[in-house]
């Protein structure tokens, strides 16, 4: 189907006079594929990011030359390993913009990283009377571990509403003023939700609660990819983040905390590597970041992870964003000419997917049915469940875009949902 509206039109050629994405295409192998006989669209980069060849040469060098356990070997490979290792800490710390590589700890994603906080700060700071804030959008790995914390330490926990019917109005800013008071400790949210493309002015949320003395958790498994992230402008206290979600590997995350608040935590979990001393009557904790990171670290992939911050920067990030959100934007267009479509999220600018229902398809029909014409989505409750529930909603299908996506790939999404929709009785 063509879309018919100017703004589809303008975007498609803005997109194409950006600069060329096509050989983009070329550095991920896996996109050069048939499924189900049509050409691959991979339209799940919400779930996980495909890897270009770099990052996949950058695993297979580590494996090929360099493998060794680190930090306490004295032989050649050890110390090209702790290189490599230490190496990738100060990459990830500069992707962010972290003003000390110290601040940046190796976890296997974000939901691992906010653990660590919600387990680790909140033992040592919530109390009853407390309220740890966070939204109605969240992801449940930026819910539930508050809801555990709220429950283990007496604290309250609270959220901050989302405005309309479809979420299109996003947080409801104005219900900050009463929410966030001094009771507040921790306030943790998303940049972008991975239901609804919404992006959030995390500036702000970070701004008003400094002024009200809690610290602020920020969920970038949505972001860091897609955007430029400073964390030193920001002044967030802790950010999380997962590497597979910006075409690292998978296994490999970040949690960025503070110095200052790193190194009085205590640990969450304790173990070789981590301990400056141990006797039988107990142990001394090094700081931060090894504090963090008992255990053999999972040394491949953050080296990879490293390759993956140089891949994107190399694209430009401030591009990368305008590229997700012009497809957006072009979708979101055309989908909206399809007979009762509900598409979630906001009218105007939005992140990378978009999110939609039918009233008699269900989500899985539609990834199912998508699937045979080659076509990768994502269908069901993203875990968002409690926002799906607030919106009245079981599922959604989701198509979301990288770097790698087209134009000519919204046109065979639209087309293959006209189709669904026809077999369905809808169109
Ligand atoms: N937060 C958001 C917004 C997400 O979209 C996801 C994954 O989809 C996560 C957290 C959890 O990431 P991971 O499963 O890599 O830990």
């Amino acid at each position: 189907m063509e879309s018919t509206g100017t703004i589809g039109r303008t975007i498609t050629r803005t997109i194409f006079n950006m600069s060329d994405w096509s050989n983009v295409r070329a550095d991920f192998p896996v996109l050069h594929q048939q499924v189900n006989g049509k050409p691959l669209v991979y339209l799940d980069n919400a779930a996980t990011a495909q890897k270009p060849r770099r990052v996949i040469d950058a695993l297979v060098r580590y494996y090929e030359q360099d493998n060794s356990n680190v930090h306490r070997g004295l032989h050649a490979l050890s110390m090209r390993a702790t290189d490599g290792y230490e190496g990738a800490r100060a990459r990830v710390a500069k992707f962010i913009n972290a003003a000390d590589p110290a601040e940046i700890i190796f976890t296997r994603g974000t939901t691992e990283s906010i653990n660590i906080v919600a387990r680790s700060w909140s033992q040592a700071h919530l109390k009853p009377g407390d309220v740890v804030l966070t939204t109605e959008m969240e992801h449940h790995s930026n819910l539930v571990p508050w809801q555990q914390a709220a429950k283990a330490s007496g604290a309250t926990l609270k959220y901050v509403p989302v405005l309309g019917d479809n979420a299109e109005g996003g947080l409801d800013l104005a219900a900050l003023d009463t929410l966030l008071t001094p009771a507040v400790k921790l306030f943790a949210f998303t940049h972008v939700s991975n239901t609804l493309g919404t992006v959030n002015s995390v500036d702000e949320l970070c701004r008003r609660a400094r002024a009200v003395g809690a610290i602020t958790v920020i969920d970038a498994a949505q972001s860091i990819g897609h955007m430029p992230l400073d964390v030193r402008a920001l002044g967030c206290d802790f950010l999380a983040f997962s590497g597979h979600k910006m075409c690292g590997p998978t296994g490999i995350g970040v949690l960025y905390g503070r110095r200052e608040l790193l190194d009085k935590l205590a640990p969450d979990e304790t173990g070789g590597g981590m301990v400056v001393q141990v006797n039988y009557e107990g142990a001394t904790w090094k700081p931060a970041p090894e504090r963090f990171e008992a255990g053999t670290p999972n040394v491949a992939d953050a080296i990879a992870l490293a390759a993956a911050c140089d891949y994107l920067d190399a694209l430009g990030r401030e591009k990368i964003a305008a590229h997700d959100a012009e497809l957006a934007a072009l979708a979101y267009e055309k989908l909206r000419a399809l007979p009762g479509i509900r598409l979630l999220g906001p009218t105007g600018a939005r992140s990378g997917l978009v999110s939609f229902a039918f009233a008699d398809v269900h989500a899985h029909d539609v990834v199912t049915f998508a699937d045979e014409d080659g076509i990768a989505l994502r269908g069901g409750h993203h875990c968002n469940q409690p926002l799906m529930r607030k919106l009245g909603l079981a599922s959604t299908t989701r198509a979301s875009f990288y770097v790698y996506n087209t134009p000519d790939e919204i046109d065979r999404l639209a087309a293959s949902l006209q189709r669904i929709l026809k077999f369905f009785g809808g169109a």
